[in-house]
């Protein structure tokens, strides 16, 4: 079954089999990744036991060319989905196939061991989901009332990590790749009045004893008061992301159970408070749950309020309420990245957008920021050929 709709997805996708290699059908798969995923050779992936945090951790590509990243799930990775990523004889590239037509060649950035389960490396940087309290128990106030977000696969678990392994991690990294990476802290909410921002404290201090000058990215609702971000801000991070998913109340409402309880216009308060420390900011929207419409309405409003949208498709993990919904056709999501691209471009929010720290900049799991960094290489007309 999900084969024919994988079919159909490649079908609805038009790619050029008489150019395979050609710019447009790089775009093209890698939307197609990051929607779908692929079979991979298990060869080309070793380790498959990183933290899956809520989902989002797997192999790292870059699609053809350095511009386009994509980051395929390890829970998106099935030997029945006809886009083939096989091994070229080397664990660095490998070849793109559909029903045995080769069409370009793409590379596996290595895994670099950061020397801790509960802390991965994705492309530049290290991502943490922390657990509310040093080696203790990771869990979501919302998944405890059982009034989880319905796309969220954290499950409650003891994990290992204290505020010196993280810093630890940063050292080994920029000692093995001569680079700073950047660090993104994210876990999941609690009932206090700072919504759980408290935890992420102890863990930037000790980092900032390693390297003064490392940046860090926040991934977290906005505290019930303002003012509890002030502590954040006191230590320099970088980038708060303040996430809202889903722009339509009705939408909210079913599929955040507990996260509705934010209203946006708490959002925006925190966005304003970001903008008076110059803390970069940025917010998730999810395509694929509600209307397009709607999550076009969410992106313009993000932009009129000075916020880029980081717009990733839906991604239905194993363990989340929406295990079995179906995955998001990768030309849909193209054409709605296309015209949320519009709205941000017009306000100058996609050079915003990459200047931020953590997920908003990398980009491997959405397509803005890859047709971003492909524009800048080869000029806007790019966005005429998919
Ligand atoms: S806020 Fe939602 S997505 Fe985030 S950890 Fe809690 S339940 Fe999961």
């Amino acid at each position: 079954m999900k084969k024919n709709i994988f079919n159909q997805y490649i079908s609805d996708l038009n790619l050029d089999f008489k150019r395979p290699s050609c710019l447009s059908n790089k775009i093209k798969v890698c939307s197609y990744f990051v929607c779908c995923g692929a079979s991979v050779d298990s060869i080309l992936y070793g380790n498959n036991k990183k933290d899956l945090r809520t989902g989002n951790s797997g192999i790292q590509l870059y699609v053809g060319n350095k511009q386009l990243r994509a980051l395929i799930p390890f829970s998106f990775i099935s030997k029945g989905n006809p886009i083939k990523i096989k091994s070229s004889g080397n664990k660095k590239n490998a070849i793109v196939e559909y029903k045995g037509v080769k069409l370009f060649t793409i590379s596996i950035i290595p895994e670099t061991k950061v020397g801790n389960n509960s802390i991965n490396l994705e492309f530049e940087t290290l991502i943490a989901a922390l657990p509310q309290s040093p080696n203790g128990v990771r869990t979501c106030f919302y998944q405890e009332i059982k009034k989880a977000c319905a796309f969220c696969a954290l499950k409650k678990s003891k994990i290992p990590l204290n505020p010196s392994a993280l810093a630890l991690a940063y050292a080994k990294v920029f000692k093995k790749t001569g680079r700073r990476p950047q660090i993104l802290l994210t876990g999941g909410n609690d009932f206090s009045i700072d919504r759980g921002l408290a935890k992420f404290i102890p863990y930037i201090e000790k980092v900032r004893t390693v390297d003064r000058k490392v940046k860090i990215a926040i991934e977290a609702s906005p505290p019930k008061d303002v003012v509890e971000l002030k502590k954040l801000a006191n230590l320099k991070i970088d980038t708060f992301s303040a996430n809202l998913e889903l722009y339509s109340d009705n939408c909210r409402n079913e599929f955040l159970p507990g996260k509705s309880e934010i209203k946006i216009n708490e959002y925006k308060k925190i966005f304003n408070y970001c903008k008076e420390n110059k803390i970069k900011t940025f917010s998730v929207l999810i395509a694929g749950l509600e209307d397009g419409k709607d999550t076009l309405i969410g992106a313009k409003y993000l932009s009129n309020i000075g916020v880029p949208t980081n717009l990733l498709c839906l991604r239905p993990f194993p363990g989340s309420i929406l295990e079995n919904h179906r995955k998001i056709n990768p030309a849909w999501f193209l054409a709605i990245t296309k015209k949320v691209i519009a709205a941000m471009d017009k306000k100058k929010l996609l050079r915003k957008l990459s200047r931020t720290s953590g997920c908003g900049s990398c980009g491997a799991c959405s397509m803005e920021i890859n047709i971003y960094r492909v524009m800048n290489r080869y000029g806007k007309r790019v966005l005429n050929i998919f």
